[in-house]
């Protein structure tokens, strides 16, 4: 087994994630079994308990883990699903081994930060090569080199290296910045002292990616040469780029793959990554724009933007414009604005698709509520994501009901029509304060209704769906809901829950909404059958 390390320099989020994913990508295109682990350096056992604004989007894989957004680059880019085993934070590595210390696995030995805790983060990164069947295991370490928060993880790449030296590659990601007041010449020094520390840690990058505005030239390529002890040849540009599926592309086009197999030992004279360039191609190139609006809260003003928070429902749109051959041109809508301003609604006929994400708490709800009811009552595709969904079946009781203040009871525990209530087994959990990874979550199976807009998007019966949630529609108001024209098109199989939520296209384009969040399923080569109906329906507006 092979492994990659991907440690950050200089400043985080210089594009590690994509880099780590792109260069999965590429190996994969090689024949080999990729698989992709994320070191967080947060005490947070996960990432279910931080606010999207705190750290971006909580992603949810299939086993219901609540993790990091680059653990859906990683499925997005391998097509791959992950599984638990492939997130570590150091709060989950101290509780294992806290945990197997209680329960007496030492055997009595004296347990310590080192070598217990890079120990057990070399376990686990082993756990997950053979859960996968990988053949090479691609290790992004978050935050930055220099930090103290990841330094046992530099220590676990340290104590892999003296072990197995040609098993090992680190590739360190840096910035290089360009101020903007000196020209356009690229700085290398940053990066020169982020590969010193990294000496410092006892290690010595195997190749350099150079995160930069434009390609590096000759002459930066020289200066990190002799100052950063590397190759020419191991040093590869990552200029910015429009579009993220293009990365891989570029270090292709740098021979990335073939050094990193030259260090590693590997050879394949596969190189299939004609589909990937094929669908580039087609989301480079497409023309026709298609205006979607995403209405939301999460639109962060500290380190992580609104595309951190909504990031899978982004690349779930591109993915499904790709597909339908149209550019996406996202934008993003605060809702509280809606409540300050009602007349500020008919922007919405602007748009050929509005979106409502998932969400928690009473921010912005009622400016929700209103972009739902001038979607529904002005024929604008609707796409609802869980909360999304959950809300437009609280507008469907109030303004089609006429049940007066229906309310979902995480907003409203009051209200006299709680059409949204909470799900039986999570009332306990919130009265325990038991909220860390207690929502329901994970795949889950439904069955779809046929003659549905979902039944024939999905063209099957049964599928499965990733789900975070606490509240869920009252099975007392389904019946009321239906005879008034409310379609359920997706049911739990034990028929308790509803998670599909639609109206015919007989009274509207396109109004549909999932209590499950689809976009985490989305991917760029298996484009989500729901988003491609809503683009279909957005695009066909956008061509009136
Ligand atoms: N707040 C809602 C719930 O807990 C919706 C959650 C979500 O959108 N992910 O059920």
């Amino acid at each position: 087994m092979k492994y990659i390390f991907v440690a950050g320099g200089v400043i985080s989020g210089v594009g590690k994630g994509i880099a780590s994913a792109s260069i999965g990508k590429i190996l994969q295109a090689r024949g080999f079994e990729v698989t992709a682990v994320k070191i967080d350096p947060y005490v947070n056992v996960d990432a279910g308990t931080m606010n999207p604004t705190e750290h971006g989007e909580v992603f949810v894989l299939d086993d219901g883990m609540e993790c990091d957004q680059d653990m859906g680059n990683y499925e997005r880019f391998l097509n791959r699903d992950l599984s638990k085993i492939n997130y570590i934070t150091t709060g989950s590595i101290y509780l294992s081994v806290i945990t197997r210390e209680r329960n007496l696995e030492y055997k009595g030995k004296q347990v310590e930060v080192v070598p217990h805790i890079p120990l057990a983060v070399i376990e686990q990164i082993n756990k997950a090569a053979r859960h996968n069947k990988a053949d090479i295991v691609i290790v992004e370490i978050g935050g930055t080199v220099g930090e103290y928060q990841n330094i046992l993880f530099l220590e676990a790449v340290r104590m892999l290296k003296i072990k197995n030296p040609s098993d090992v590659a680190l590739v360190l990601v840096s910035l290089m910045p360009t101020l903007e007041a000196g020209g356009t010449e690229i700085k290398t020094k940053p990066t020169q002292y982020a590969v010193r520390t990294l000496n410092a840690a006892g290690l010595q990058p195997d190749m350099l990616i150079a995160r930069a505005r434009t390609a590096l030239d000759a002459e930066r390529k020289n200066r990190l040469v002799l100052n950063v002890s590397l190759q020419a040849k191991d040093i590869i540009s990552a200029p910015n780029t429009g579009n993220i599926y293009e990365v891989a592309l570029n270090f292709e086009k740098d021979h990335l793959a073939d050094r990193i197999m030259k260090k590693l030992n590997l050879k394949s004279r596969k190189r299939d990554l004609g589909e990937w360039r094929r669908m580039v191609r087609i989301m480079n190139s497409s023309k026709k724009t298609v205006r979607i609006g995403v209405v939301g809260k999460y639109f962060g003003s500290g380190a992580f933007t609104l595309t951190d928070s909504y990031i899978s429902v982004l690349e779930a749109i591109k993915h499904a414009s790709c597909n339908v051959r149209v550019k996406p041109q996202i934008e993003w809508i605060g809702s509280e604005e809606f409540e300050r301003d009602p007349k500020q609604l008919k922007k919405l006929l602007e748009y050929d698709g509005i979106v409502i994400p998932g969400g928690f708490g009473s921010r912005g709800v009622e400016g929700k509520i209103k972009a739902i009811q001038y979607a529904r009552t002005h024929g604008v595709p609707y796409f609802g994501l869980c909360y999304g969904m959950q809300l437009a079946v609280v507008e469907y009781a109030r303004n089609v009901l006429h049940l007066k203040n229906a309310h979902t009871t995480e907003i409203n525990p009051k209200t006299p029509h709680p059409v949204i209530d909470i799900l039986p087994e999570q009332k306990e959990k919130l009265a325990r304060n038991d909220y860390g990874g207690t929502m329901r979550l994970g795949a889950y199976p439904a069955l779809l209704t046929s003659g549905t807009i979902a039944a024939s998007a999905y063209g099957t019966k049964k599928i499965s769906e990733r789900h975070r949630h606490r509240y869920e529609v009252n099975p007392d108001y389904i019946e009321k809901i239906k005879k008034k024209g409310g379609v359920f098109s997706g049911i739990s199989p034990d028929r308790r829950l509803m998670e599909i939520f639609e109206l015919s296209r007989k009274v509207h384009p396109f109004f549909l909404g999932t209590q499950f969040h689809p976009e985490f399923k989305s991917r760029p080569l298996r484009p989500h059958p729901l988003f491609v109906s809503f683009m279909k329906a957005a695009a066909h507006r956008a061509g009136r």
